[in-house]
């Protein structure tokens, strides 16, 4: 079988490789499909088309766009995407907005907690790639604030501390409208990991499905086998395509490295069946 990973990050969002540097890595991990998919923006894909191209990867370009469900902040990978569309551009254009108001909403909640400083130095860290709460927690380490990243998700900017501020994100269907008006498949990415029950999650799958999502993830870094084996199966009960994707962004991260995805047991239907 084909090795596919359709869930990567580089330094235009949160990744720490340059696009040209991750496509490299996958080349070494064998990778033969690849999409890179860096939050709310299209600005590496350029450049890892331009070295899949010299490698001989079949490059599938992407986004992982943030949205908000019900409370509960998602994400929706999308896949094949024509990003000079202008489907992409007002997207991409939306997400950057609600990106720079949330960062400066995270800097007012954190001096108020008597960590001034942090939206300057993450700024600054970002160095004009797409901002998230990786760059935020990095600036906490320089300033003090606390010992580790790790600390920081954990105490400041993790699912519902004062870090995690959704509000601005578009809705749903608004996501899921841009990325097949930019003519992508509209993925839900890493559906176990927004601690949701099962039965919230088939509610959520079918509201996506409603609103012309048409593929879910099956299989992704830090999730345990059975769950993802519930998963593949909730793919072919709500007849959605199945994706697979390391989520990769650092080569510091040991447990994850592109193309790196753990196997699937039972059927599916992959997404990538047209692609390769
Ligand atoms: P954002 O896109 O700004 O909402 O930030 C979300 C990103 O932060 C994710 O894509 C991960 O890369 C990272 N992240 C989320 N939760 C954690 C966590 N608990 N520890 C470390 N990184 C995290
Ligand atoms: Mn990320
Ligand atoms: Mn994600
Ligand atoms: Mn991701």
């Amino acid at each position: 079988m084909i090795k596919v990973d359709l869930h990567t990050h580089t330094l235009a969002s949160d990744g720490a490789l340059q696009p040209a540097e991750l496509v490299k890595r996958a080349d070494r991990q064998g990778v033969q499909c690849l999409a890179v998919t860096d939050h709310d923006t299209c600005a590496g894909l350029a450049e890892a088309r331009s070295m899949s191209e010299t490698l001989g990867i079949k490059f599938i370009p992407g986004i992982e766009l943030s949205t908000i469900w019900n409370g509960v902040g998602i994400h929706i990978v999308g896949l094949n995407i024509a990003e000079n569309s202008t489907a992409m551009k007002v997207a991409v254009e939306y997400q950057s907005e609600a990106r720079s108001q949330r960062a400066d909403e995270i800097g007012i909640k954190l001096a108020k907690k008597q960590m001034p400083g942090v939206t300057a130095l993450a700024l600054e860290l970002a160095a004009g790639a797409q901002i998230g709460r990786p760059h935020f927690a990095k600036a906490m380490v320089k300033l003090g604030y606390v010992k580790s990243e790790v600390e920081a998700f954990d105490r400041y900017l993790g699912a519902g501390k004062v870090g995690d501020i959704k509000c601005h994100w578009p809705e749903l269907g608004q996501v899921v409208e841009w990325t097949r008006s930019a003519g992508g498949v509209a993925v839900l990415a890493h559906p176990g990991k927004y601690d949701m029950t099962w039965a919230k999650l088939r509610r959520f799958i079918e509201v996506f499905k409603d609103l012309g999502g048409e593929a879910m993830e099956i299989s992704y870094g830090g999730e345990n086998p059975d769950r993802l084996t519930h998963l593949a199966k909730m793919a072919s009960q709500f007849q959605l395509k199945a994706s697979v994707g390391s989520d990769f962004h650092n080569p510091r991260h040991q447990w994850t490295e592109v193309g790196k995805i753990p196997p699937i047991r039972g059927d599916y239907d992959p997404v990538w069946s047209d692609w390769v």
